[in-house]
């Protein structure tokens, strides 16, 4: 089934990070789905890591994907995968911005050459200068904003300075941002926080409010139900439409018949192979299971690994654990787990380096999920009806992890995050999973969480805000490509 997206060609241009590939790869799946011809481009260190992991392949021919196609393209940032500079992404988004300037432009004319000329161009922050590229060559843009609107308001009104945020003189001020509940000195994204280590973090992201006046319209990936007050607001702030078109990972439900979802579903861009875990949740009883996982890149101390461990050891809880080893660039110690502990947790436990997850929040085993709040897993959660324990630890996941537990209603707090200092002891851990899982609030916060997985599955049904999106953004580019005719 198409949707008029027949004649366009999106080339989308992603950050070779794991958060940042995934939603754009769901973008991509969409817009195919509507029957757009999709070239997904990132730098060959995302590229070689996807090719190993995943099953995807990047020939120069486009593979069908529902009534589209996708078709992927890794270009050489100029570096070698052991270059030390790697680490410094100050320096690495430096040279990722000579060599796609002077790339891009070329990989996009080849596109035109071989027939399929780009009708829009969409990329997603960090990488902002990818708009002014599509500008240049005269293509719309759009840009995919990775995390909630809420962050968006705070990245914004930072960036033009028209809200107080904490000082080196007041770092423990609150913030109080239009539409928004008051967030407290540590709960706004803490890269905008004077104290912060991340300062290049935050540069990186406020870069993409420099140049907000090129792309034709926003994407987020949230839904309008959720964060309904605040979008209209950004919406008419900035000038142009933002676009819901959340959960991403949710297939559009006109799209979902059983071939097409399974099809456009193996369009995966994970960077570590996922480990089968699927039949050892299939052996525990139903919302018996805590599902922990802290994203891709988030590192902890090595001896807050040790009191999760000796927790979940002290405790009854069942548990699937994601204990990933460091990213290849980081010089960074991979975590060991104390002597002993897998005899002791035996069948209880199971520790996996990269999962399923969107397999493991669908299964009827996952009672919650102890998670860094990292937005992607955010939406993951709430879209799959699973309940949290926050764990945050920097950046948007802080915020994420206030809106989940006072907003949204659908988690319990571990933690205020890195800045925090505070090391978690095994006792809290073991008391917070065992009252996730049977404590008293564990039914109702399991009735919210089912109560937005389906205003989510609303969202991305025929006619639901999430959809109409997507059709607005199609019928949009494909009207820009008449014209150009
Ligand atoms: N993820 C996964 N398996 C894992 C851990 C994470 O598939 O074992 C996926 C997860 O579903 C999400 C992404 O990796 O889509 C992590 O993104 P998020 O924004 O939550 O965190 P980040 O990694 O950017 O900190």
């Amino acid at each position: 089934m198409s949707g008029n997206g027949e004649n366009i060609h999106a080339f989308m241009v992603s950050f070779p990070a794991q958060g940042h590939v995934n939603p754009l790869l769901r973008l991509g799946r969409r817009l195919a789905n509507f029957g757009a011809a999709v070239t997904f481009c990132a730098p060959e260190a995302a590229g070689a890591s996807i090719r190993k992991a995943s099953k995807i392949s990047d020939a120069e021919q486009p593979t069908p994907c529902g009534a589209g196609s996708i078709r992927f393209e890794f270009f050489d940032d100029g570096w070698d995968f052991d270059n030390p500079n790697r680490d410094d992404i100050c320096a690495y988004l430096a040279q990722l911005e000579a060599v796609g300037r002077e790339k891009l432009p070329q990989l996009i004319g080849k596109e035109a050459e071989l027939g399929r000329p780009v009708s829009c161009v969409i990329n997603n922050p960090f990488i902002p200068w990818v708009c002014d590229v599509a500008k240049t060559l005269g293509i719309p843009s759009a840009m995919l904003w990775v995390q909630s609107c809420a962050c968006f308001s705070a990245y914004y009104h930072y960036y033009h300075g028209v809200v107080p945020f904490p000082t080196e003189q007041h770092p423990e001020t609150d913030v109080q941002l239009p539409c928004l509940p008051l967030l407290k000195h540590d709960e706004f994204p803490d890269f905008l926080h004077p104290r912060t280590p991340y300062v290049v973090l935050r540069d990186v992201i406020l870069g993409q409010f420099r140049n907000l006046s090129i792309p034709f319209c926003v994407f987020m990936d949230t839904f309008q139900e959720l964060e309904h007050e605040n979008i209209q607001y950004m919406s008419g702030l900035i000038g142009r439409p933002i676009k819901t078109v959340g959960p991403l990972f949710k297939e559009l439900e006109r799209h979902a018949g059983a071939a097409s979802q399974s099809q456009s579903k193996a369009f995966r861009a994970d960077f570590f192979a996922a480990e089968d875990c699927v039949g050892w949740l299939d052996s525990k009883p139903p919302r018996s299971v805590v599902y922990i996982s802290f994203g891709s890149i988030v590192h902890l101390p090595q001896e807050q690994v040790d009191e999760i461990a000796n927790g979940l050891a002290d405790s009854w809880v069942a548990f699937l654990w994601v204990v990933r080893p460091p990213p290849r660039e980081k010089n960074w110690k991979a975590h060991v787990l104390p002597e002993g502990f897998v005899d002791r947790v035996g069948e209880r436990g199971r520790i996996v380096q990269w999962s399923p997850q969107e397999e493991v929040l669908a299964h009827p085993s996952t009672a919650c999920f102890m998670t860094h709040c990292g937005w992607n897993s955010t939406m993951e959660a709430l879209a799959s009806g699973v309940p949290v324990v926050a764990f945050p630890q920097w950046g948007d996941q802080v915020t994420n992890a206030k809106f989940l537990v006072d907003v949204y209603k659908v988690g319990v707090r571990m933690c205020r995050g890195e800045a925090e200092g505070r090391l978690v002891p095994r006792d809290e851990v073991a008391t917070v999973l065992e009252a996730a899982v049977t404590g008293p609030r564990a039914e109702e916060m399991r009735t919210n969480a089912l109560n937005w997985k389906k205003a989510a599955e609303a969202a991305v049904a025929e006619g639901g805000s999430s959809y109409r999106n997507m059709q607005y953004f199609v019928d949009e580019v494909a009207r820009f490509s008449d014209k150009l005719k």
